[in-house]
């Protein structure tokens, strides 16, 4: 058995990289949420700095067309005023030239549809068309002028645009007509073509849901270009927000629902000079649309490498578990050899038990008492120390077997062996050789005389009644046979055959006594018979 599988740290290495793995699994799950929450967050960041970018250059588009068309208007108005002189010529009296001069103002510059000239008591002095044109309404004019101050030369009004449909784009402003020193003469009315004037812009792409405001100073509609062209409402509205806005700053930008048309980006502008506010819108959703649809791809391609990730993590994990799920089959098959090797260790301790030893007695067998002898008598062989080996047999056992029982039998050749292993030395050597025969090793003796003083307290001792043998009192006697070494054998087989023919010697003589194998080394005063006292 290799020691990697048998040591006992494996167990607790296999454990604690089972942790280990544990760790690193959730570290694993932990560091792919982290990148992807990251990832999200970044992203998420980044998408939102896009869309105010995305506004911001909305409105700056949206303000330079502001700025270009209020301009535009601006200009227009000054040509207003350059009107306004000439019909100060007419009030002072140059009559013919000034009239001229007004029709070629009007023949040329197409934004100008009529000219009404009203002297201070707001009476019509002039119209550049017949019977006054669409001249306004006394009380509209009434109205207008009512609280501001008449004399200033610098008024320039929107008529309020009462009946817009009849009137369409047509946009009056009244100014106010001053001759070189300031002195107030009337009020030149110019009707403004504000549809001509926002058609030149229709060639500029304001995108689908673009719209151009041509606002009055309080926020009223005047007119109104979308992508499909001018539109006309009915009924004028009002954009508050848009006058708020324009009254705070010269250009101002804001986001603003239009009348129920949804959250507009607007850019507003007022025209300088003018009582006018020019106001550039476009829809939140329209300008938000390409940012929408890159956000779409983006979050599109995360999704796909969170999935990307998570399978990897996935499969980390799984793998993990797997290096984790082999761990534990090797710490279990290490258990597992443990346990073998431990049984195998008890069974070959258990048949080294029963091959060494006999199984009633827990004497030496034959074989195991041979092996031991064999190695006694190497170390006898370089000592000075007598050895000898006795046979012994029980004297008509089978009679007790017969006569008692077979487990009456086995009993007394366990306290037969008990008596031998009481009355011997550690040193010395036992075996049940088999039936009822055991054998004697008496080792490292001092003098020869002992061996006989123990074979005869050996035979005293065996001889003494055994009572109570499962309920019975028995009574025999041992035969004995003595071998000397190295006199009667060199080894143990000379040894035993020697000490066995003498034992059988002891009961051809009678039994219960005990015989030397060599008569002439008997001791002199017993020649070889030993009776029992
Ligand atoms: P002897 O005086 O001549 O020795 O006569 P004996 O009756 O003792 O005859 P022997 O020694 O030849 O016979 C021994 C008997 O022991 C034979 C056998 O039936 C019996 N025996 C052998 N092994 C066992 C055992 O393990 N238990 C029991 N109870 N009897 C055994
Ligand atoms: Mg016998």
């Amino acid at each position: 058995m290799r020691k990697y599988f048998s040591t006992d740290s494996f167990a607790g290495r296999a454990f604690s990289k089972g942790d280990i793995w544990q760790r690193i699994q959730w570290a694993s799950i932990a560091i792919a949420g982290s990148a992807v929450f990251l990832i999200c967050l970044l992203t998420w960041q980044r998408l939102q700095a896009e869309e105010q970018l995305l506004e911001a250059n909305a409105q700056a588009q949206h303000q330079s067309l502001a700025t270009i068309i209020s301009e535009n208007l601006s200009q227009v108005m000054d040509r207003g005023r350059t009107v306004a002189v000439v019909a100060e010529s007419w009030l002072g009296g140059d009559l013919e030239e000034a009239e001229q001069r007004l029709a070629n103002i009007l023949a040329i510059d197409q934004i100008f549809l009529n000219f009404s000239l009203y002297n201070t008591s707001l009476e019509l002095v002039y119209s550049s068309t017949p019977a006054g044109g669409n001249a306004p309404r006394l009380e509209d004019l009434q109205s207008l002028l009512l609280g501001s101050d008449r004399s200033s030369t610098r008024t320039l009004a929107v008529l309020p645009t009462s009946d817009l449909q009849e009137r369409r784009w047509a946009t009056p402003v009244l100014f106010p007509v001053a001759d070189e020193i300031g002195v107030s003469k009337g009020f030149l009315l110019i009707t403004l073509d504000m549809g001509y004037f926002l058609s030149l812009y229709r060639n500029i792409d304001i995108g689908r849901s673009g719209v151009i405001h041509i606002l009055g100073e309080d926020g009223t509609e005047l007119a109104e270009a979308r992508s499909e062209g001018l539109t006309h409402r009915l009924q004028a509205q009002k954009f508050a927000e848009f006058a708020a806005a324009a009254k705070a700053g010269k250009d101002s930008n804001l986001v603003v629902d239009l009348h129920g048309d949804g959250q507009h980006v607007s850019s507003v502008r007022r025209v300088e000079r003018s009582p006018f506010i020019v106001a550039v819108s476009k829809e939140l959703s329209e300008v938000r649309a390409s940012h929408v649809r890159s956000s779409a791809r983006v979050w599109g391609s995360i999704a796909v490498l969170a999935s990307v990730l998570g399978i990897a993590t996935w499969g980390l994990v799984r793998g993990f578990q797997r290096q984790q799920l082999l761990f534990s089959a090797l710490v279990n098959a290490d258990d597992e050899n443990r346990s073998l090797i431990a049984q195998l260790t008890e069974e070959k301790a258990r048949a080294v038990a029963l091959a060494s030893f006999d199984h009633l007695t827990g004497l030496h067998n034959r074989r195991m008492f041979n092996e031991l002898a064999v190695s006694h008598l190497e170390v006898a062989r370089r000592s000075r120390k007598h050895y000898a080996l006795i046979y012994l047999d029980l004297d008509k056992f089978k009679l007790i077997n017969d006569t008692l029982g077979h487990h009456v039998g086995d009993r007394l050749l366990q306290v037969v062996a008990e008596r031998l292993a009481n009355g011997l030395r550690g040193a010395d050597i036992i075996g049940r050789m088999g039936g009822d025969e055991f054998a004697v090793l008496l080792t490292e003796l001092d003098s020869a005389e002992s061996i006989d003083a123990i074979a005869k307290k050996l035979l005293l001792q065996l001889s003494q009644p055994y009572n109570e043998i499962e309920g019975h009192n028995v009574q025999t006697s041992p035969s004995m046979g003595i071998a000397m070494f190295p006199r009667d054998g060199h080894d143990v087989v000379n040894l035993c055959r020697n000490a066995d023919s003498a034992m059988y010697m002891a009961k051809r003589r009678g039994r219960g006594c005990y015989a030397y194998y060599d008569a002439s080394l008997r001791p002199l005063e017993d020649r070889g018979l030993h009776p029992v006292q």
